[in-house]
């Protein structure tokens, strides 16, 4: 029979393979912390329990790990993690530095089933999604490879994939990542869960206590069929706008949305207009992402005078309005660049004298 592999048991599993093997129930918790705080990958290090202890469950158990197969640096601090799963699949997260923050960006399926137009994963199509344990696998790895005093401040569920179509391996991941007594201790106010606009799952999303960010991108249902075409004939603009406008926020907290912006496709002054018009009465911020091109995606990065002109009169209308720098476009580690395509696999290597010009990434921006 194969080794039980612990990380990928949820704490109540844990508790009945304790049970079963006669341990105390305190038991369980020891061997949480060891696995989510110490974050050690062999049974022998677990020096609370009994040596006896330590040789029984290695008998019959082992702690399985994300192996890392390459890290790509970018000019800029961030640095792109590809992670071999243990089918052979792969796997990325972006490690973004910011000042204080250290946010790493987590992929929640292998592909994505969705198709928008702007985002290399979605080429991809759905491989497979990931279970809880590969989620918090990529935290776990992260950590590993940083200094203890450079702890992962902030999490963005933002990577391969969309979450809520993964919903329920990503609330057990949350739980996991936020339990504050044994897992990770992330509090659910740095974490951030990114759609492309499941509307009916955004009620998990509540239940989950992390913020929630919607992949907007479009002002009419017309446009947004052009460029998320199989969550837009699903849910329109109306359903994903009335679900947000249902979605309770926490006192102090706000709803975001992500606006990729593409030259020709959505950047004219009447879309800002008519964005401005959809945000009525949401207590919100704007993310404008400006497209990070990538070869063999038709559309294109605006001018930076559009870019400005779009943000000016968002926030002339009161929007609080941001620009997203984008990071790791050297490494194809930026919005809409995450996706392991055999045909740009040559793009992904780390920068050098003939590296590629930057392109762009993601996921759900
Ligand atoms: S933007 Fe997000 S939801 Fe859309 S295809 Fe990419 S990964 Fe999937």
């Amino acid at each position: 029979m194969s080794p039980i592999d612990l990380i990928a048991l949820s704490a109540d599993e844990l508790a009945a393979r304790v049970r079963d093997w006669d341990w105390p129930r305190y038991r369980a918790r020891q061997i949480l912390r060891w696995l989510y705080q110490a974050r050690i990958t062999d049974i022998a290090a677990m020096t609370d329990l009994s040596h006896a202890d330590r040789t029984r469950l290695a008998a019959e158990a082992r702690i399985g790990s994300l192996a890392q197969s390459e890290v790509l640096a970018s000019e800029d601090g961030t640095r792109k993690f590809i992670f071999p799963l243990e089918d052979g699949k792969r796997i990325e997260s972006v490690l973004i530095p910011d000042e204080d923050r250290l946010t790493l960006c987590l992929s929640t399926q292998v592909g994505c089933t969705l198709d928008c137009t702007f985002c290399l994963t979605g080429q991809m199509g759905l491989q497979r999604n990931l279970k809880a344990h590969e989620i918090v696998g990529q935290v776990l790895a992260a950590q590993r490879l940083l200094p203890e005093d450079r702890p992962i401040t902030n999490l963005v569920l933002m990577g391969m994939g969309e979450p809520l179509a993964n919903a329920a391996a990503v609330e057990e991941a949350i739980r996991r990542l936020t339990n504050q007594t044994w897992g990770l201790c992330f509090s659910p106010r740095r974490i951030t869960l990114s759609t492309a606009g499941l509307s009916s799952r955004l009620k998990q999303v509540a239940r989950m206590g992390v913020n929630l960010a919607v992949s907007l991108n479009a002002t009419t249902n017309e446009q947004r069929n052009r460029l998320m075409p199989a969550v837009n004939k699903v849910y329109p603009l109306e359903t994903l706008l009335a679900a947000c406008r249902a979605f309770p926020l926490k006192p102090r907290r706000r709803l975001t949305f992500e606006y990729v912006l593409l030259a020709g496709a959505n950047d004219t002054e009447q879309d800002a207009a008519r964005l401005v018009k959809l945000m009525r009465g949401l207590r919100c911020k704007i993310n404008l992402i400006p497209f990070n091109e990538f070869p063999g995606n038709p559309h294109r990065r605006p001018s930076d005078e559009r870019v400005l002109r779009f943000q000016a009169i968002l926030i002339q209308h009161g929007l609080e309005t941001y620009i997203r720098k984008s990071k790791g476009r050297d490494i194809l580690g930026a919005c809409g660049q995450l996706g392991t395509l055999p045909d740009v696999s040559v793009l992904v290597r780390p920068p050098g004298p003939h590296s590629p010009q930057p392109i762009p990434i993601h996921s759900h921006a």
